[in-house]
């Protein structure tokens, strides 16, 4: 992936750092293309917030380099590197003004009164907080004070804006209305963004780039597409939505290769699989479907709907097939309200096309 940049905003290269012995970011590389905006996705403890803490400066790489543009500023200081930074509690300062607290990084830099007062209004404008700046920050909303936060990063004109969980501490609703605000803002401006997040949905709605880590390592920097249908490995598939893992065993049948996912059931393979003697298959929730018949040989298993999960838009249905875990199927609620819709207890088929199998 580095070698297809040529002038990435944010280079990172072989960055390792460890904390009493533990290495929590080992050799990471990744870049950034200009107004590109890319997820560190990763559970708890993976090692994101330690990179983007060595990306803001605030943290020293033990080896490795971090460039933006073509200047190393590895050793540089952080209040040099011309980086926005927001934090999941905003880190706002509460005896401030909103106005106070978007100038601070204004002021640090000797910038003239008049410039202040012109860049703070444009950036509570930006932020739609236009009247303001006279309040308190403490009797601010979440929404609010985050959009503050937004406004004080970005009224330097950084080069680089780093997100560390933005939206964390929003409720639902919220977040996914600003999850829509902030992906507008940062097209309208065309900043570079690095978003640190374990929210896998966040990460594919707001994302041009997801960067999948693990225990200090990047497993898969690709499009969220890409990263959906296309995992590279078990983890992947599994950290980014339902993934329906199964394990098999590549027989000939027919006198074609198949996969035995069990005695009983052997599976057609999508055309283009590479197969060794075991693979770990999935298929997404989506692209399984219910049904009282047999679909095509191969590509359905009979079963028993164990559990139903309804959540207004889309239902869940959980269906025993005699393997170790059920299989989690997907349905939309497109039928008319007086549909029963699917019963706990019922035998069904679980039907799909080869082609949506994933060979991992
Ligand atoms: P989370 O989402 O929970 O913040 P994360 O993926 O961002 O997790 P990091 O915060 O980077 O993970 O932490 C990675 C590991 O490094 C954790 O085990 C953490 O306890 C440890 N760690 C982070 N900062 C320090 C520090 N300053 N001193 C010692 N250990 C640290």
């Amino acid at each position: 992936m580095l070698g297809q940049i040529a002038i990435a905003a944010l280079s990172v290269h072989s960055v390792a750092k460890s904390f009493g012995g533990a290495r929590v970011v080992k050799d990471v590389s990744l870049a950034i293309r200009p107004g590109e905006f890319i997820s560190l996705l990763g559970p708890s403890g993976c090692g994101k917030t330690t990179l983007l803490r060595m990306i803001a400066g605030l943290e020293m790489p033990d080896s490795g380099t971090i460039a933006l543009g073509d200047k190393d500023i590895t050793g540089v200081p952080v209040w040099q590197r011309n980086i926005g930074v927001v934090f999941q509690n905003y880190a706002l300062f509460p005896h401030m003004t909103v106005a106070e607290n978007i100038a601070f990084g204004l002021r640090t830099r000797k910038v003239s009164r008049t410039t202040i007062e012109a860049k703070v209004r444009d950036a509570l404008k930006l932020v739609r907080l236009d009247d303001f700046g006279p309040r308190s920050t403490e009797k601010l909303s979440g929404g609010q004070k985050q959009r503050v936060a937004l406004a004080r990063a970005l009224v330097t004109d950084p080069k680089l804006l780093l997100l560390d969980e933005p939206l964390g501490a929003l409720d639902r609703k919220l977040r996914e209305q600003m999850q829509v605000e902030l992906k507008m803002l940062q097209r309208e401006i065309g900043i570079t963004t690095l978003m640190v997040t374990h929210d896998q949905e966040e990460a594919l709605t707001l994302s041009d780039r997801i960067a999948v880590m693990s225990d200090g390592r990047i497993l898969q920097d690709d499009s969220p597409k890409e990263i959906y249908e296309r995992p590279r490995d078990a983890f992947v598939a599994d950290f980014i939505g339902m993934s329906n893992l199964m394990q098999g065993k590549v027989v000939e049948f027919d006198g074609k290769k198949r996969i035995a996912i069990s005695e009983k059931a052997v599976l057609e393979l999508p055309p283009d699989a590479i197969s060794a003697a075991h693979v770990s298959i999935f298929v997404r929730p989506e692209k399984l479907s219910l049904d009282e018949v047999p679909g095509a040989a191969g590509s359905s298993l009979p079963g028993k709907i164990v559990h139903v999960s309804y959540s207004g838009s889309v239902t869940h249905c959980f269906v025993d097939v005699g393997l170790q875990k059920p299989l989690t199927v997907l349905i939309t609620n497109r039928s008319s309200r007086d549909d029963e819709g699917p019963r706990v207890g019922q035998p069904i088929w679980v039907n799909w096309d080869a082609r949506n199998i994933v060979v991992l």
